[in-house]
């Protein structure tokens, strides 16, 4: 079958993946590549934020995980990481999810995939280019006349426009990353008003965090830079004399819960929010079954 995939984000590789792997004649249309998408902005812990879980987002993150460990791929390491929580809030739903998670108060401790997004993505579009998936850059302001059987609609934030839903919202998260000490494990803090996080990649350590919902722009603000760094050197002291790299801003798809259903000839993928990495393979997983189906 002939299948244009809109977006070439991680949600957009990994279904091209997939649907190449599943023997599809595979077309990625995306407005800019995968190294100027959200994608690439992300810190890249795969679990799922605890505020919007339903049944799919378990199973999703599980069967991301297990492609992850699946596969020998760079930028993705296997780390041991702690998320801090209020003590008195409950084990939180996404824990059968990821291995080995012990609770003891607030911290809730096991290992998972952490995706250094700029490094993994590039390699996931030289696979896809691989098996024979073409990628064109050019901008779409419709879902029609791609000349395909199939089109998944996996563009992000962009998907929303293009499928005539306004219930898709920018949400926007700026980071900074700084050299690495030498940190072996993540920490995500989910205990303040916001999330703090600091994710170590090898090379350098991506320190967030904002949620600012409806921003527009990507443009990162340098008081909130100082204030990401305050609140990360807090957490994890040994970036007291960590170097600022650079600081970025990418803005989510966040939508009320992921859309992953098929209208038609057209197989929706996309509002994955702060949780795509997380996500992208077990949603190329279903999006498969639909376009085969
Ligand atoms: C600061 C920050 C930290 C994050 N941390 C994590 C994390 O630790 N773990 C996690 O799981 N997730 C995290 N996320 C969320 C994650 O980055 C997103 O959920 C994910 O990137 C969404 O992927 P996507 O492929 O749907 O969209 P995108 O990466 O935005 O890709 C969309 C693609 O669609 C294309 N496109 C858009 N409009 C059009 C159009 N009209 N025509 C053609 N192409 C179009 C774009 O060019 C792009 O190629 C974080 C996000 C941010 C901002």
């Amino acid at each position: 079958m002939r299948v244009t995939v809109a977006g070439a984000g991680i949600v957009g590789l990994s279904c091209a993946y997939r649907l190449a792997e599943a023997g599809h004649d595979v077309t990625v249309v995306a407005a800019a590549p995968p190294r100027e998408s959200t994608s690439a902005v992300a810190g890249g812990v795969v679990y799922p934020p605890g505020d919007r879980l339903d049944e799919r987002i378990v199973r999703w993150t599980a069967a991301s995980l297990a492609v992850f460990r699946g596969h020998d791929t760079p930028g993705v390491r296997f780390r041991r990481g702690r998320v801090l929580l209020a003590a008195a809030e409950p084990d939180p739903q996404w824990l059968p999810a990821v291995d080995d998670a012990t609770r003891d108060g607030d911290r809730v401790e096991f290992t998972t995939a952490v995706v250094d997004t700029p490094v993994y993505l590039e390699w996931l579009l030289a696979r896809v280019g691989a098996l024979g998936v073409r990628v064109e850059y050019r901008s779409l302001t419709s879902l029609r006349g791609l000349g395909a059987d199939v089109v998944v609609n996996a563009a992000g934030l962009g998907a929303g426009a293009l499928a005539g839903d306004a219930t898709m919202v920018p949400v926007g998260g700026q980071v900074v990353h700084v050299t690495d000490p030498g940190l072996s494990e993540f920490v995500v803090d989910e205990t303040g008003p916001g999330v703090t996080y600091v994710i170590p990649h090898g090379g350098h350590v991506v320190c967030g965090g904002t949620e600012e919902p409806g921003r527009g722009d990507t443009d990162p603000n340098p008081a909130v830079t100082a204030d990401i760094l305050r609140r990360c050197r807090e957490l994890e002291p040994r970036l007291a004399d960590a170097e600022v790299l650079r600081s970025l801003v990418g803005l989510r798809p966040f939508r009320r819960e992921v859309r992953l259903e098929r209208v038609g000839d057209v197989v929706h993928c996309y509002g994955h929010g702060g949780a795509g990495i997380t996500l992208a393979w077990g949603c190329a997983a279903d999006v498969t079954e639909l376009v085969t189906a």
